[in-house]
Protein backbone atom coordinates (compact mmCIF):
# COMPACT_ATOMS: atom_id res chain seq x y z
CA UNK A 1 0.00 0.00 0.00
CA UNK A 2 1.46 3.30 -1.20
CA UNK A 3 1.31 6.26 1.45
CA UNK A 4 0.38 8.84 -0.93
CA UNK A 5 -0.51 8.34 -4.73
CA UNK A 6 0.44 11.47 -6.92
CA UNK A 7 -1.91 11.40 -10.22
CA UNK A 8 -0.30 14.39 -12.73
CA UNK A 9 3.61 15.16 -12.99
CA UNK A 10 2.80 18.92 -13.43
CA UNK A 11 3.88 22.05 -11.00
CA UNK A 12 1.83 20.58 -8.70
CA UNK A 13 2.51 17.26 -8.81
CA UNK A 14 6.20 17.34 -8.47
CA UNK A 15 5.73 19.72 -5.62
CA UNK A 16 3.76 17.64 -3.82
CA UNK A 17 5.61 14.69 -4.46
CA UNK A 18 8.42 16.92 -3.16
CA UNK A 19 7.12 17.87 0.02
CA UNK A 20 5.62 14.63 0.80
CA UNK A 21 8.92 12.75 0.56
CA UNK A 22 11.00 15.43 1.91
CA UNK A 23 8.50 15.66 4.89
CA UNK A 24 8.73 11.54 5.54
CA UNK A 25 6.33 9.84 3.17
CA UNK A 26 8.24 6.70 2.61
CA UNK A 27 6.03 5.31 -0.32
CA UNK A 28 4.87 8.04 -2.79
CA UNK A 29 4.40 7.52 -6.36
CA UNK A 30 3.69 10.16 -9.04
CA UNK A 31 1.58 8.96 -11.77
CA UNK A 32 1.99 10.78 -15.19
CA UNK A 33 1.26 9.30 -18.37
CA UNK A 34 3.63 11.56 -20.21
CA UNK A 35 7.53 13.27 -19.02
CA UNK A 36 6.88 14.78 -16.28
CA UNK A 37 6.75 19.01 -16.70
CA UNK A 38 3.43 19.51 -17.52
CA UNK A 39 1.60 22.22 -19.96
CA UNK A 40 4.19 24.74 -18.86
CA UNK A 41 7.00 22.78 -21.26
CA UNK A 42 4.56 23.84 -24.06
CA UNK A 43 5.83 28.01 -23.60
CA UNK A 44 8.25 29.53 -25.69
CA UNK A 45 8.51 32.13 -22.66
CA UNK A 46 8.69 32.43 -18.93
CA UNK A 47 9.24 34.90 -17.02
CA UNK A 48 6.95 35.23 -14.22
CA UNK A 49 8.12 32.70 -11.91
CA UNK A 50 10.20 34.20 -8.81
CA UNK A 51 13.58 33.42 -8.43
CA UNK A 52 13.86 32.92 -12.00
CA UNK A 53 15.16 35.94 -13.24
CA UNK A 54 16.27 35.24 -16.50
CA UNK A 55 13.36 34.46 -19.26
CA UNK A 56 13.29 31.19 -20.45
CA UNK A 57 11.14 28.95 -22.00
CA UNK A 58 8.90 26.45 -20.10
CA UNK A 59 11.31 23.11 -21.02
CA UNK A 60 14.39 25.36 -19.22
CA UNK A 61 12.44 25.89 -16.16
CA UNK A 62 10.85 22.30 -16.02
CA UNK A 63 14.45 20.85 -16.22
CA UNK A 64 15.69 20.27 -12.72
CA UNK A 65 12.36 19.65 -11.10
CA UNK A 66 11.99 15.99 -11.22
CA UNK A 67 15.39 14.72 -10.35
CA UNK A 68 15.13 17.26 -7.48
CA UNK A 69 11.74 15.82 -6.62
CA UNK A 70 13.03 12.46 -6.79
CA UNK A 71 16.22 13.03 -4.55
CA UNK A 72 14.13 12.77 -1.57
CA UNK A 73 12.74 9.27 -2.64
CA UNK A 74 9.64 9.82 -5.05
CA UNK A 75 8.76 7.38 -7.99
CA UNK A 76 7.63 7.89 -11.13
CA UNK A 77 5.67 5.62 -12.70
CA UNK A 78 4.66 6.42 -16.76
CA UNK A 79 1.51 5.68 -16.55
CA UNK A 80 -2.50 7.24 -17.13
CA UNK A 81 -5.04 6.53 -14.63
CA UNK A 82 -8.01 6.02 -15.32
CA UNK A 83 -10.24 5.97 -12.18
CA UNK A 84 -9.74 6.52 -8.47
CA UNK A 85 -11.99 4.84 -6.05
CA UNK A 86 -12.55 5.16 -2.47
CA UNK A 87 -12.66 1.92 -0.20
CA UNK A 88 -14.62 0.99 2.35
CA UNK A 89 -11.49 1.18 4.74
CA UNK A 90 -10.57 4.42 3.43
CA UNK A 91 -8.11 3.84 1.03
CA UNK A 92 -8.05 4.61 -2.66
CA UNK A 93 -7.69 2.19 -5.47
CA UNK A 94 -6.07 3.73 -8.37
CA UNK A 95 -6.96 2.40 -11.72
CA UNK A 96 -4.26 2.70 -14.77
CA UNK A 97 -4.96 2.54 -18.34
CA UNK A 98 -2.86 -0.55 -18.86
CA UNK A 99 -4.77 -2.63 -16.64
CA UNK A 100 -3.20 -2.35 -13.38
CA UNK A 101 -3.96 -1.18 -10.27
CA UNK A 102 -2.42 0.77 -7.03
CA UNK A 103 -3.45 1.34 -3.66
CA UNK A 104 -2.99 3.98 -1.40
CA UNK A 105 -3.73 5.84 1.59
CA UNK A 106 -4.10 9.47 0.10
CA UNK A 107 -4.44 10.64 -3.02
CA UNK A 108 -3.49 14.08 -4.85
CA UNK A 109 -5.16 14.75 -7.82
CA UNK A 110 -2.99 17.54 -10.42
CA UNK A 111 -4.29 16.77 -13.32
CA UNK A 112 -4.16 20.22 -14.52
CA UNK A 113 -7.00 21.64 -17.17
CA UNK A 114 -6.63 21.84 -20.53
CA UNK A 115 -7.64 25.36 -22.94
CA UNK A 116 -10.14 23.85 -25.82
CA UNK A 117 -8.38 25.01 -29.45
CA UNK A 118 -10.59 27.38 -31.68
CA UNK A 119 -9.69 25.09 -34.62
CA UNK A 120 -8.39 27.73 -37.12
CA UNK A 121 -5.57 27.12 -39.65
CA UNK A 122 -2.30 27.55 -38.03
CA UNK A 123 -3.18 27.47 -34.24
CA UNK A 124 -0.87 24.64 -33.73
CA UNK A 125 2.10 25.77 -35.37
CA UNK A 126 1.94 29.33 -33.63
CA UNK A 127 0.89 28.48 -29.78
CA UNK A 128 3.80 29.83 -28.10
CA UNK A 129 4.68 32.14 -30.76
CA UNK A 130 1.60 34.49 -30.40
CA UNK A 131 -1.15 32.44 -30.07
CA UNK A 132 -1.46 32.41 -26.50
CA UNK A 133 -4.08 30.45 -24.02
CA UNK A 134 -3.08 32.86 -20.92
CA UNK A 135 -3.02 36.74 -20.59
CA UNK A 136 -1.19 36.96 -17.05
CA UNK A 137 1.84 34.95 -19.15
CA UNK A 138 2.27 36.22 -22.22
CA UNK A 139 0.32 39.96 -21.46
CA UNK A 140 3.47 41.65 -20.65
CA UNK A 141 5.19 40.74 -24.01
CA UNK A 142 2.95 42.89 -26.17
CA UNK A 143 3.22 46.03 -24.27
CA UNK A 144 2.52 48.92 -26.21
CA UNK A 145 1.29 46.48 -28.76
CA UNK A 146 -2.25 45.65 -30.53
CA UNK A 147 -3.66 42.42 -29.82
CA UNK A 148 -6.93 40.20 -30.55
CA UNK A 149 -8.68 38.31 -28.12
CA UNK A 150 -11.14 35.28 -29.58
CA UNK A 151 -14.19 34.47 -27.30
CA UNK A 152 -17.49 35.54 -25.94
CA UNK A 153 -17.45 34.53 -22.62
CA UNK A 154 -16.18 35.46 -19.46
CA UNK A 155 -12.88 34.33 -19.92
CA UNK A 156 -12.57 36.18 -22.90
CA UNK A 157 -14.05 39.12 -21.74
CA UNK A 158 -12.18 39.33 -18.10
CA UNK A 159 -8.95 38.45 -20.37
CA UNK A 160 -9.92 41.62 -22.44
CA UNK A 161 -10.23 44.19 -19.83
CA UNK A 162 -6.77 42.21 -18.28
CA UNK A 163 -4.59 43.17 -21.45
CA UNK A 164 -6.40 46.35 -21.98
CA UNK A 165 -4.93 47.55 -18.94
CA UNK A 166 -1.09 46.81 -20.28
CA UNK A 167 -1.67 46.77 -24.50
CA UNK A 168 -1.92 49.64 -26.53
CA UNK A 169 -5.44 48.03 -28.00
CA UNK A 170 -7.57 44.55 -27.83
CA UNK A 171 -9.95 43.75 -30.88
CA UNK A 172 -12.24 41.27 -29.42
CA UNK A 173 -13.46 38.93 -31.80
CA UNK A 174 -17.07 37.42 -31.08
CA UNK A 175 -18.68 34.67 -33.46
CA UNK A 176 -22.42 35.95 -32.46
CA UNK A 177 -23.53 39.49 -31.83
CA UNK A 178 -24.00 38.11 -27.84
CA UNK A 179 -21.87 37.15 -25.37
CA UNK A 180 -21.94 34.66 -22.91
CA UNK A 181 -20.10 36.56 -20.12
CA UNK A 182 -21.95 38.07 -17.27
CA UNK A 183 -23.98 41.77 -17.94
CA UNK A 184 -21.45 43.39 -15.67
CA UNK A 185 -18.71 42.55 -17.22
CA UNK A 186 -19.80 43.10 -21.05
CA UNK A 187 -20.51 46.68 -19.85
CA UNK A 188 -17.34 46.98 -18.64
CA UNK A 189 -15.48 45.59 -22.07
CA UNK A 190 -18.37 48.14 -23.79
CA UNK A 191 -17.01 51.09 -21.78
CA UNK A 192 -13.27 50.00 -22.36
CA UNK A 193 -12.44 52.78 -25.17
CA UNK A 194 -9.04 50.11 -25.30
CA UNK A 195 -11.26 47.20 -26.38
CA UNK A 196 -13.31 47.10 -30.18
CA UNK A 197 -15.14 44.59 -30.78
CA UNK A 198 -15.55 42.54 -34.07
CA UNK A 199 -18.80 40.79 -33.45
CA UNK A 200 -20.49 38.43 -36.31
CA UNK A 201 -16.81 36.74 -36.85
CA UNK A 202 -14.46 33.88 -36.60
CA UNK A 203 -10.66 33.85 -37.43
CA UNK A 204 -10.13 31.75 -40.12
CA UNK A 205 -6.66 31.51 -39.85
CA UNK A 206 -3.22 32.64 -38.27
CA UNK A 207 -0.11 33.95 -40.72
CA UNK A 208 3.51 34.99 -39.61
CA UNK A 209 6.98 33.54 -40.01
CA UNK A 210 9.96 31.67 -37.81
CA UNK A 211 10.10 34.84 -35.37
CA UNK A 212 6.05 34.81 -34.67
CA UNK A 213 2.77 35.99 -35.59
CA UNK A 214 2.33 38.81 -37.81
CA UNK A 215 -1.50 38.73 -38.57
CA UNK A 216 -4.69 37.35 -38.26
CA UNK A 217 -7.43 36.61 -41.08
CA UNK A 218 -11.10 37.08 -39.98
CA UNK A 219 -13.88 36.33 -41.48
CA UNK A 220 -17.23 38.19 -41.02
CA UNK A 221 -20.31 36.55 -42.39
CA UNK A 222 -17.88 35.88 -45.63
CA UNK A 223 -15.89 39.62 -46.13
CA UNK A 224 -11.84 38.54 -44.75
CA UNK A 225 -10.36 41.02 -42.56
CA UNK A 226 -6.42 41.22 -42.27
CA UNK A 227 -5.51 42.07 -39.02
CA UNK A 228 -1.93 42.86 -38.25
CA UNK A 229 -1.40 41.57 -34.73
CA UNK A 230 1.62 39.93 -33.06
CA UNK A 231 -0.35 38.25 -30.52
CA UNK A 232 -4.01 36.40 -30.82
CA UNK A 233 -5.22 35.33 -27.55
CA UNK A 234 -7.25 32.35 -27.55
CA UNK A 235 -10.34 31.74 -24.94
CA UNK A 236 -12.94 29.57 -26.20
CA UNK A 237 -13.40 27.70 -22.75
CA UNK A 238 -11.37 24.92 -20.85
CA UNK A 239 -11.16 21.05 -20.29
CA UNK A 240 -11.02 20.36 -16.46
CA UNK A 241 -8.90 17.07 -16.55
CA UNK A 242 -11.12 15.54 -14.01
CA UNK A 243 -11.83 12.09 -15.72
CA UNK A 244 -9.77 10.30 -12.90
CA UNK A 245 -12.46 11.29 -10.68
CA UNK A 246 -15.61 9.83 -12.72
CA UNK A 247 -17.37 6.51 -11.25
CA UNK A 248 -18.67 3.73 -12.90
CA UNK A 249 -22.14 5.31 -12.39
CA UNK A 250 -21.08 8.57 -13.75
CA UNK A 251 -20.73 10.63 -10.44
CA UNK A 252 -17.50 12.28 -9.68
CA UNK A 253 -15.78 11.04 -6.68
CA UNK A 254 -15.68 14.01 -4.73
CA UNK A 255 -17.49 17.20 -4.90
CA UNK A 256 -16.99 19.38 -8.12
CA UNK A 257 -18.12 22.73 -9.40
CA UNK A 258 -20.72 23.19 -12.20
CA UNK A 259 -17.74 23.47 -14.52
CA UNK A 260 -16.32 20.58 -13.16
CA UNK A 261 -13.71 22.18 -11.63
CA UNK A 262 -12.46 19.71 -8.01
CA UNK A 263 -14.03 21.91 -5.02
CA UNK A 264 -10.81 22.34 -2.33
CA UNK A 265 -10.76 23.87 1.53
CA UNK A 266 -7.49 26.02 2.20
CA UNK A 267 -6.02 22.79 2.99
CA UNK A 268 -6.22 21.78 -0.80
CA UNK A 269 -8.43 18.87 0.84
CA UNK A 270 -11.85 17.32 -1.05
CA UNK A 271 -14.98 16.62 0.07
CA UNK A 272 -13.42 13.25 0.56
CA UNK A 273 -11.33 12.49 3.75
CA UNK A 274 -7.69 11.56 2.15
CA UNK A 275 -8.31 13.38 -1.44
CA UNK A 276 -6.82 16.18 -2.01
CA UNK A 277 -6.57 18.63 -5.36
CA UNK A 278 -3.91 20.81 -6.41
CA UNK A 279 -3.45 23.03 -9.61
CA UNK A 280 -5.37 23.64 -12.52
CA UNK A 281 -8.01 21.37 -11.99
CA UNK A 282 -9.09 23.13 -8.60
CA UNK A 283 -11.92 26.03 -8.30
CA UNK A 284 -10.63 29.69 -8.54
CA UNK A 285 -7.21 28.36 -9.39
CA UNK A 286 -5.39 31.43 -11.25
CA UNK A 287 -3.73 28.93 -13.48
CA UNK A 288 -0.17 29.95 -12.61
CA UNK A 289 2.93 27.83 -12.40
CA UNK A 290 3.83 29.52 -9.29
CA UNK A 291 0.14 29.08 -7.72
CA UNK A 292 0.09 25.01 -8.78
CA UNK A 293 3.46 24.68 -7.14
CA UNK A 294 2.32 26.56 -3.98
CA UNK A 295 -1.07 24.16 -4.22
CA UNK A 296 1.01 21.17 -4.62
CA UNK A 297 3.27 21.94 -1.57
CA UNK A 298 -0.07 22.92 0.80
CA UNK A 299 -1.61 19.76 -0.04
CA UNK A 300 1.37 17.60 0.81
CA UNK A 301 2.21 19.46 4.21
CA UNK A 302 -1.78 18.24 5.13
CA UNK A 303 -1.55 14.83 3.41
CA UNK A 304 1.18 14.24 5.99
CA UNK A 305 -0.81 15.11 8.81
CA UNK A 306 -3.33 13.41 7.56
CA UNK A 307 -1.62 9.81 7.35
CA UNK A 308 -0.38 10.84 10.83
CA UNK A 309 -3.72 11.03 12.38
CA UNK A 310 -5.54 8.17 10.51
CA UNK A 311 -3.00 5.54 11.84
CA UNK A 312 -3.54 2.35 10.16
CA UNK A 313 -6.45 1.63 8.11
CA UNK A 314 -9.44 -0.19 10.08
CA UNK A 315 -10.59 -2.98 8.39
CA UNK A 316 -14.00 -3.17 6.51
P1 LIG B 1 -0.36 20.73 -15.62
O1 LIG B 1 0.87 21.50 -15.84
O2 LIG B 1 -1.43 20.79 -16.67
O3 LIG B 1 0.07 19.21 -15.38
C1 LIG B 1 -0.88 18.19 -15.33
C2 LIG B 1 -0.16 16.90 -15.65
O4 LIG B 1 -1.05 15.81 -15.39
C3 LIG B 1 0.25 16.79 -17.12
O5 LIG B 1 1.63 16.54 -17.19
C4 LIG B 1 -0.58 15.62 -17.64
O6 LIG B 1 0.13 14.83 -18.60
C5 LIG B 1 -0.86 14.83 -16.38
N1 LIG B 1 -2.10 14.04 -16.45
C6 LIG B 1 -3.35 14.50 -16.76
N2 LIG B 1 -4.24 13.49 -16.67
C7 LIG B 1 -3.54 12.38 -16.30
C8 LIG B 1 -3.91 11.03 -16.06
N3 LIG B 1 -5.17 10.61 -16.19
N4 LIG B 1 -2.94 10.14 -15.70
C9 LIG B 1 -1.64 10.54 -15.58
N5 LIG B 1 -1.23 11.82 -15.81
C10 LIG B 1 -2.17 12.72 -16.16
N6 LIG B 1 2.01 29.84 -16.13
C11 LIG B 1 2.86 30.74 -15.59
O7 LIG B 1 2.96 30.86 -14.37
N7 LIG B 1 3.65 31.52 -16.38
C12 LIG B 1 3.63 31.42 -17.74
O8 LIG B 1 4.34 32.15 -18.44
C13 LIG B 1 2.78 30.46 -18.32
N8 LIG B 1 2.74 30.31 -19.66
C14 LIG B 1 1.98 29.33 -20.20
C15 LIG B 1 2.05 29.12 -21.57
C16 LIG B 1 1.33 28.09 -22.16
C17 LIG B 1 1.45 27.87 -23.65
C18 LIG B 1 0.48 27.27 -21.35
C19 LIG B 1 -0.31 26.15 -21.98
C20 LIG B 1 0.38 27.49 -19.99
C21 LIG B 1 1.13 28.52 -19.40
N9 LIG B 1 1.09 28.76 -18.02
C22 LIG B 1 1.95 29.68 -17.46
C23 LIG B 1 0.14 28.05 -17.13
C24 LIG B 1 0.85 26.87 -16.42
O9 LIG B 1 1.43 26.03 -17.37
C25 LIG B 1 -0.17 26.08 -15.58
O10 LIG B 1 -0.85 26.94 -14.69
C26 LIG B 1 0.53 24.98 -14.78
O11 LIG B 1 1.28 24.13 -15.60
C27 LIG B 1 -0.48 24.15 -14.01
O12 LIG B 1 0.19 23.11 -13.35
P2 LIG B 1 -0.56 21.76 -12.91
O13 LIG B 1 0.49 20.92 -12.30
O14 LIG B 1 -1.78 22.11 -12.15
O15 LIG B 1 -1.11 21.13 -14.26
P1 LIG C 1 -17.41 29.52 -22.28
O1 LIG C 1 -18.35 30.18 -21.36
O2 LIG C 1 -17.74 28.15 -22.77
O3 LIG C 1 -17.26 30.50 -23.52
C1 LIG C 1 -16.53 30.12 -24.64
C2 LIG C 1 -16.71 31.19 -25.69
O4 LIG C 1 -15.93 30.84 -26.81
C3 LIG C 1 -18.15 31.33 -26.17
O5 LIG C 1 -18.46 32.70 -26.34
C4 LIG C 1 -18.16 30.60 -27.50
O6 LIG C 1 -19.03 31.17 -28.44
C5 LIG C 1 -16.74 30.79 -27.97
N1 LIG C 1 -16.28 29.67 -28.76
C6 LIG C 1 -16.32 28.34 -28.45
N2 LIG C 1 -15.77 27.60 -29.42
C7 LIG C 1 -15.35 28.48 -30.37
C8 LIG C 1 -14.69 28.33 -31.62
N3 LIG C 1 -14.33 27.11 -32.06
N4 LIG C 1 -14.42 29.44 -32.34
C9 LIG C 1 -14.75 30.67 -31.89
N5 LIG C 1 -15.38 30.88 -30.70
C10 LIG C 1 -15.68 29.79 -29.96
O7 LIG C 1 -15.91 29.42 -21.69
P2 LIG C 1 -15.15 30.34 -20.62
O8 LIG C 1 -15.31 31.76 -20.94
O9 LIG C 1 -13.80 29.77 -20.50
O10 LIG C 1 -15.93 30.04 -19.28
C11 LIG C 1 -16.09 28.70 -18.82
C12 LIG C 1 -17.01 28.71 -17.60
O11 LIG C 1 -16.32 29.37 -16.54
C13 LIG C 1 -18.27 29.51 -17.90
O12 LIG C 1 -19.36 28.88 -17.30
C14 LIG C 1 -18.00 30.85 -17.28
O13 LIG C 1 -19.16 31.53 -16.85
C15 LIG C 1 -17.10 30.46 -16.11
N6 LIG C 1 -16.24 31.57 -15.73
C16 LIG C 1 -16.71 32.42 -14.80
C17 LIG C 1 -15.96 33.52 -14.44
C18 LIG C 1 -16.51 34.44 -13.41
O14 LIG C 1 -17.58 34.15 -12.90
N7 LIG C 1 -15.85 35.52 -13.07
C19 LIG C 1 -14.72 33.77 -15.04
C20 LIG C 1 -14.27 32.89 -16.03
C21 LIG C 1 -15.06 31.79 -16.38
P3 LIG C 1 -20.64 31.05 -28.28
O15 LIG C 1 -20.99 32.03 -27.21
O16 LIG C 1 -21.15 31.42 -29.62
O17 LIG C 1 -20.89 29.64 -27.91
Amino acid sequence: MLDLAIIGGGPAGLTAGLYATRGGLKNVVMFEKGMPGGQITQSSEVENYPGVCKVVTGMELMECWPEQAMRFGLKHEMEEVRRIKRECDGSFTIELASGKSEKAKAVIVCTGSTPKRAGFEGEEEFLGRGVSTCATCDGFFYKGKEVAVLGGGDTALEEALYLANIVEKVYLIHRRDKFRAAPTTVERVMKNPKIELILNANVKRVYGNEMGLEGVIIDRQGKEIDLKVPGLFVFVGMNVNNDVLKQEDGSFLCDVNEWGEVKVNLKMETSVPGLYAAGDVREFAPKQVVCAAGDGATAAINVISYIEKIGELQPC
